[in-house]
């Protein structure tokens, strides 16, 4: 099919953004179904390139290359090693990394964990959705999949028409048990990719769990709200800090993560199953606990319409946690969601420095993993920001 774009509206895709919305087009001919191939062309006639075209969504048209190629199982393999060669140049990388992060990796919609040989697939676009297939065959003939699941069970797959679905595509490993222990950065994990959130485990804390061991020292106090299945916690402890505290509100992840810990040997971290708002409650009648606090909740708002009610609920933890703290300790804060600016978080860490009565200073800026690279010329792929303040007194 063919889409013609309205005048101008050709500069996000050739800055290299790929996303065009339904009212920057100009017109459609041939269209067939949701998600087929589309070239697009300016309005004067010129070629831009193909991706996949969605009648239903807004993000109407989402570019996949600037060439007149065929988009299919050798395209997909093209994009799927060039993205793998990115993760292949870190030094040390092992076997467990996202291999392909959706727009960043210039394959809109799609998600793929690897775990060795076992890969967990996500995606978000109806055109790739069409492509699964192709991308199974892939992973099995040149990634060497013996085990592939798609974990389709995000919101946002209905904006783009799409069901949600979670189902094991190909299994070729001789065991039943479907969990399995994976070691990352010295540390064991057991991985369930049947039963976890999202992916499994969040991969993209995992270099900021590793940084937390250049801080944290033998006899120290930590607490670590918002947990999940512990990586933060496990890294405490093998950096020696004393005694951990971690919650999280998920019974599921909680049995995970005790038994992570079990599994590393560490006997010095207690998992709360609770609502991590009712324990701050609760320790913040006992202030000056703590020499490490973590807070790394999920996404407050999903739309640019609650940032002001998220705001607030970053304020009350980080107040909170900032009073909580011996003076001239750490505060990891984060926030995963791409609708909180830089700027509105940096201001709220003000405003609840000003009313914790604590001055603070960014020791560290951090963002997401290697394997979750950042388009600078599309912001939306830069969701995570991770503060490493010091609270002073
Ligand atoms: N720090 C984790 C990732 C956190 S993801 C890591 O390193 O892997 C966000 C977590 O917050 C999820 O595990 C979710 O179960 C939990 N959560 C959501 N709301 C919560 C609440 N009110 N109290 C405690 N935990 C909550």
């Amino acid at each position: 099919m063919k889409i013609t774009l309205k005048k101008n509206e050709e500069r996000r895709i050739l800055s290299g953004h790929q996303w065009i919305f339904s009212n920057e087009i100009e017109k459609t001919e041939d269209f067939e179904i949701n998600g087929q191939i589309a070239e697009l062309f300016t309005s004067s006639g010129k070629f831009l390139g193909r991706g996949f075209y969605n009648r239903n969504s807004l993000i109407a048209y989402r570019h996949l290359t600037d060439k007149d190629e065929e988009i299919g199982k050798s395209f997909l393999f093209r994009r799927l090693s060039m993205a793998n060669a990115l993760r292949r140049k870190k030094n040390n990388c092992g076997e467990v990394y996202r291999l392909c992060n959706s727009e960043s990796d210039l394959l809109p919609g799609l998600i793929i964990d690897k775990f060795y040989d076992r890969y967990s697939i996500q995606i978000f676009s109806a055109g790739m959705e069409l492509l699964k297939n192709e991308i199974k065959e892939v992973l099995m003939e040149n990634f060497k999949a013996e085990f592939i699941i798609e974990k389709n069970d995000n919101d946002t797959r209905t904006l783009e028409g799409l069901e949600k679905r979670e189902g094991i595509l190909h299994d070729s490993t001789d065991s039943d048990e479907k969990e399995f222990m994976a070691e990352l950065d010295g540390i064991k994990i057991m991985i369930d990719l049947v039963n976890g959130q999202k992916s499994g485990y969040y991969l993209d804390q995992q270099e900021n769990r590793v940084l937390i061991r250049k801080y944290i020292k033998e006899g120290d106090k930590v607490l670590d709200l918002f947990c999940n299945e512990g990586g933060f916690s496990l890294n405490a402890s093998l950096a020696g800090a004393t005694e951990i505290t971690a919650a999280d509100s998920s019974g599921h992840s909680i049995k995970i993560a005790v038994r992570n810990s079990e599994l590393n040997g560490f006997k010095n971290i207690k998992f709360l199953e609770t609502d991590a708002f009712d324990l701050m409650n609760e320790y913040f009648q006992m202030p000056d606990r703590f020499d490490f606090i973590i807070l790394d909740p999920p996404s407050f708002t999903k739309s640019r319409k609650n940032v002001f009610t998220a705001l607030k609920g970053y304020t009350e933890l980080n107040y909170k946690a900032m009073k909580l703290l011996k003076p001239n300790s750490f505060l990891f804060t984060f926030s995963c969601s791409y609708h909180i600016s830089e700027k509105a978080f940096e201001d709220m860490l003000i405003q609840s420095a000003q009313k914790a009565d604590r001055k603070i200073q960014i020791v560290e800026f951090r963002n997401s993993s290697f394997d979750h690279p950042v388009l600078p010329q599309m912001g939306e792929t830069k969701y995570l920001k991770g503060y490493l303040l010091r609270v002073t007194v």
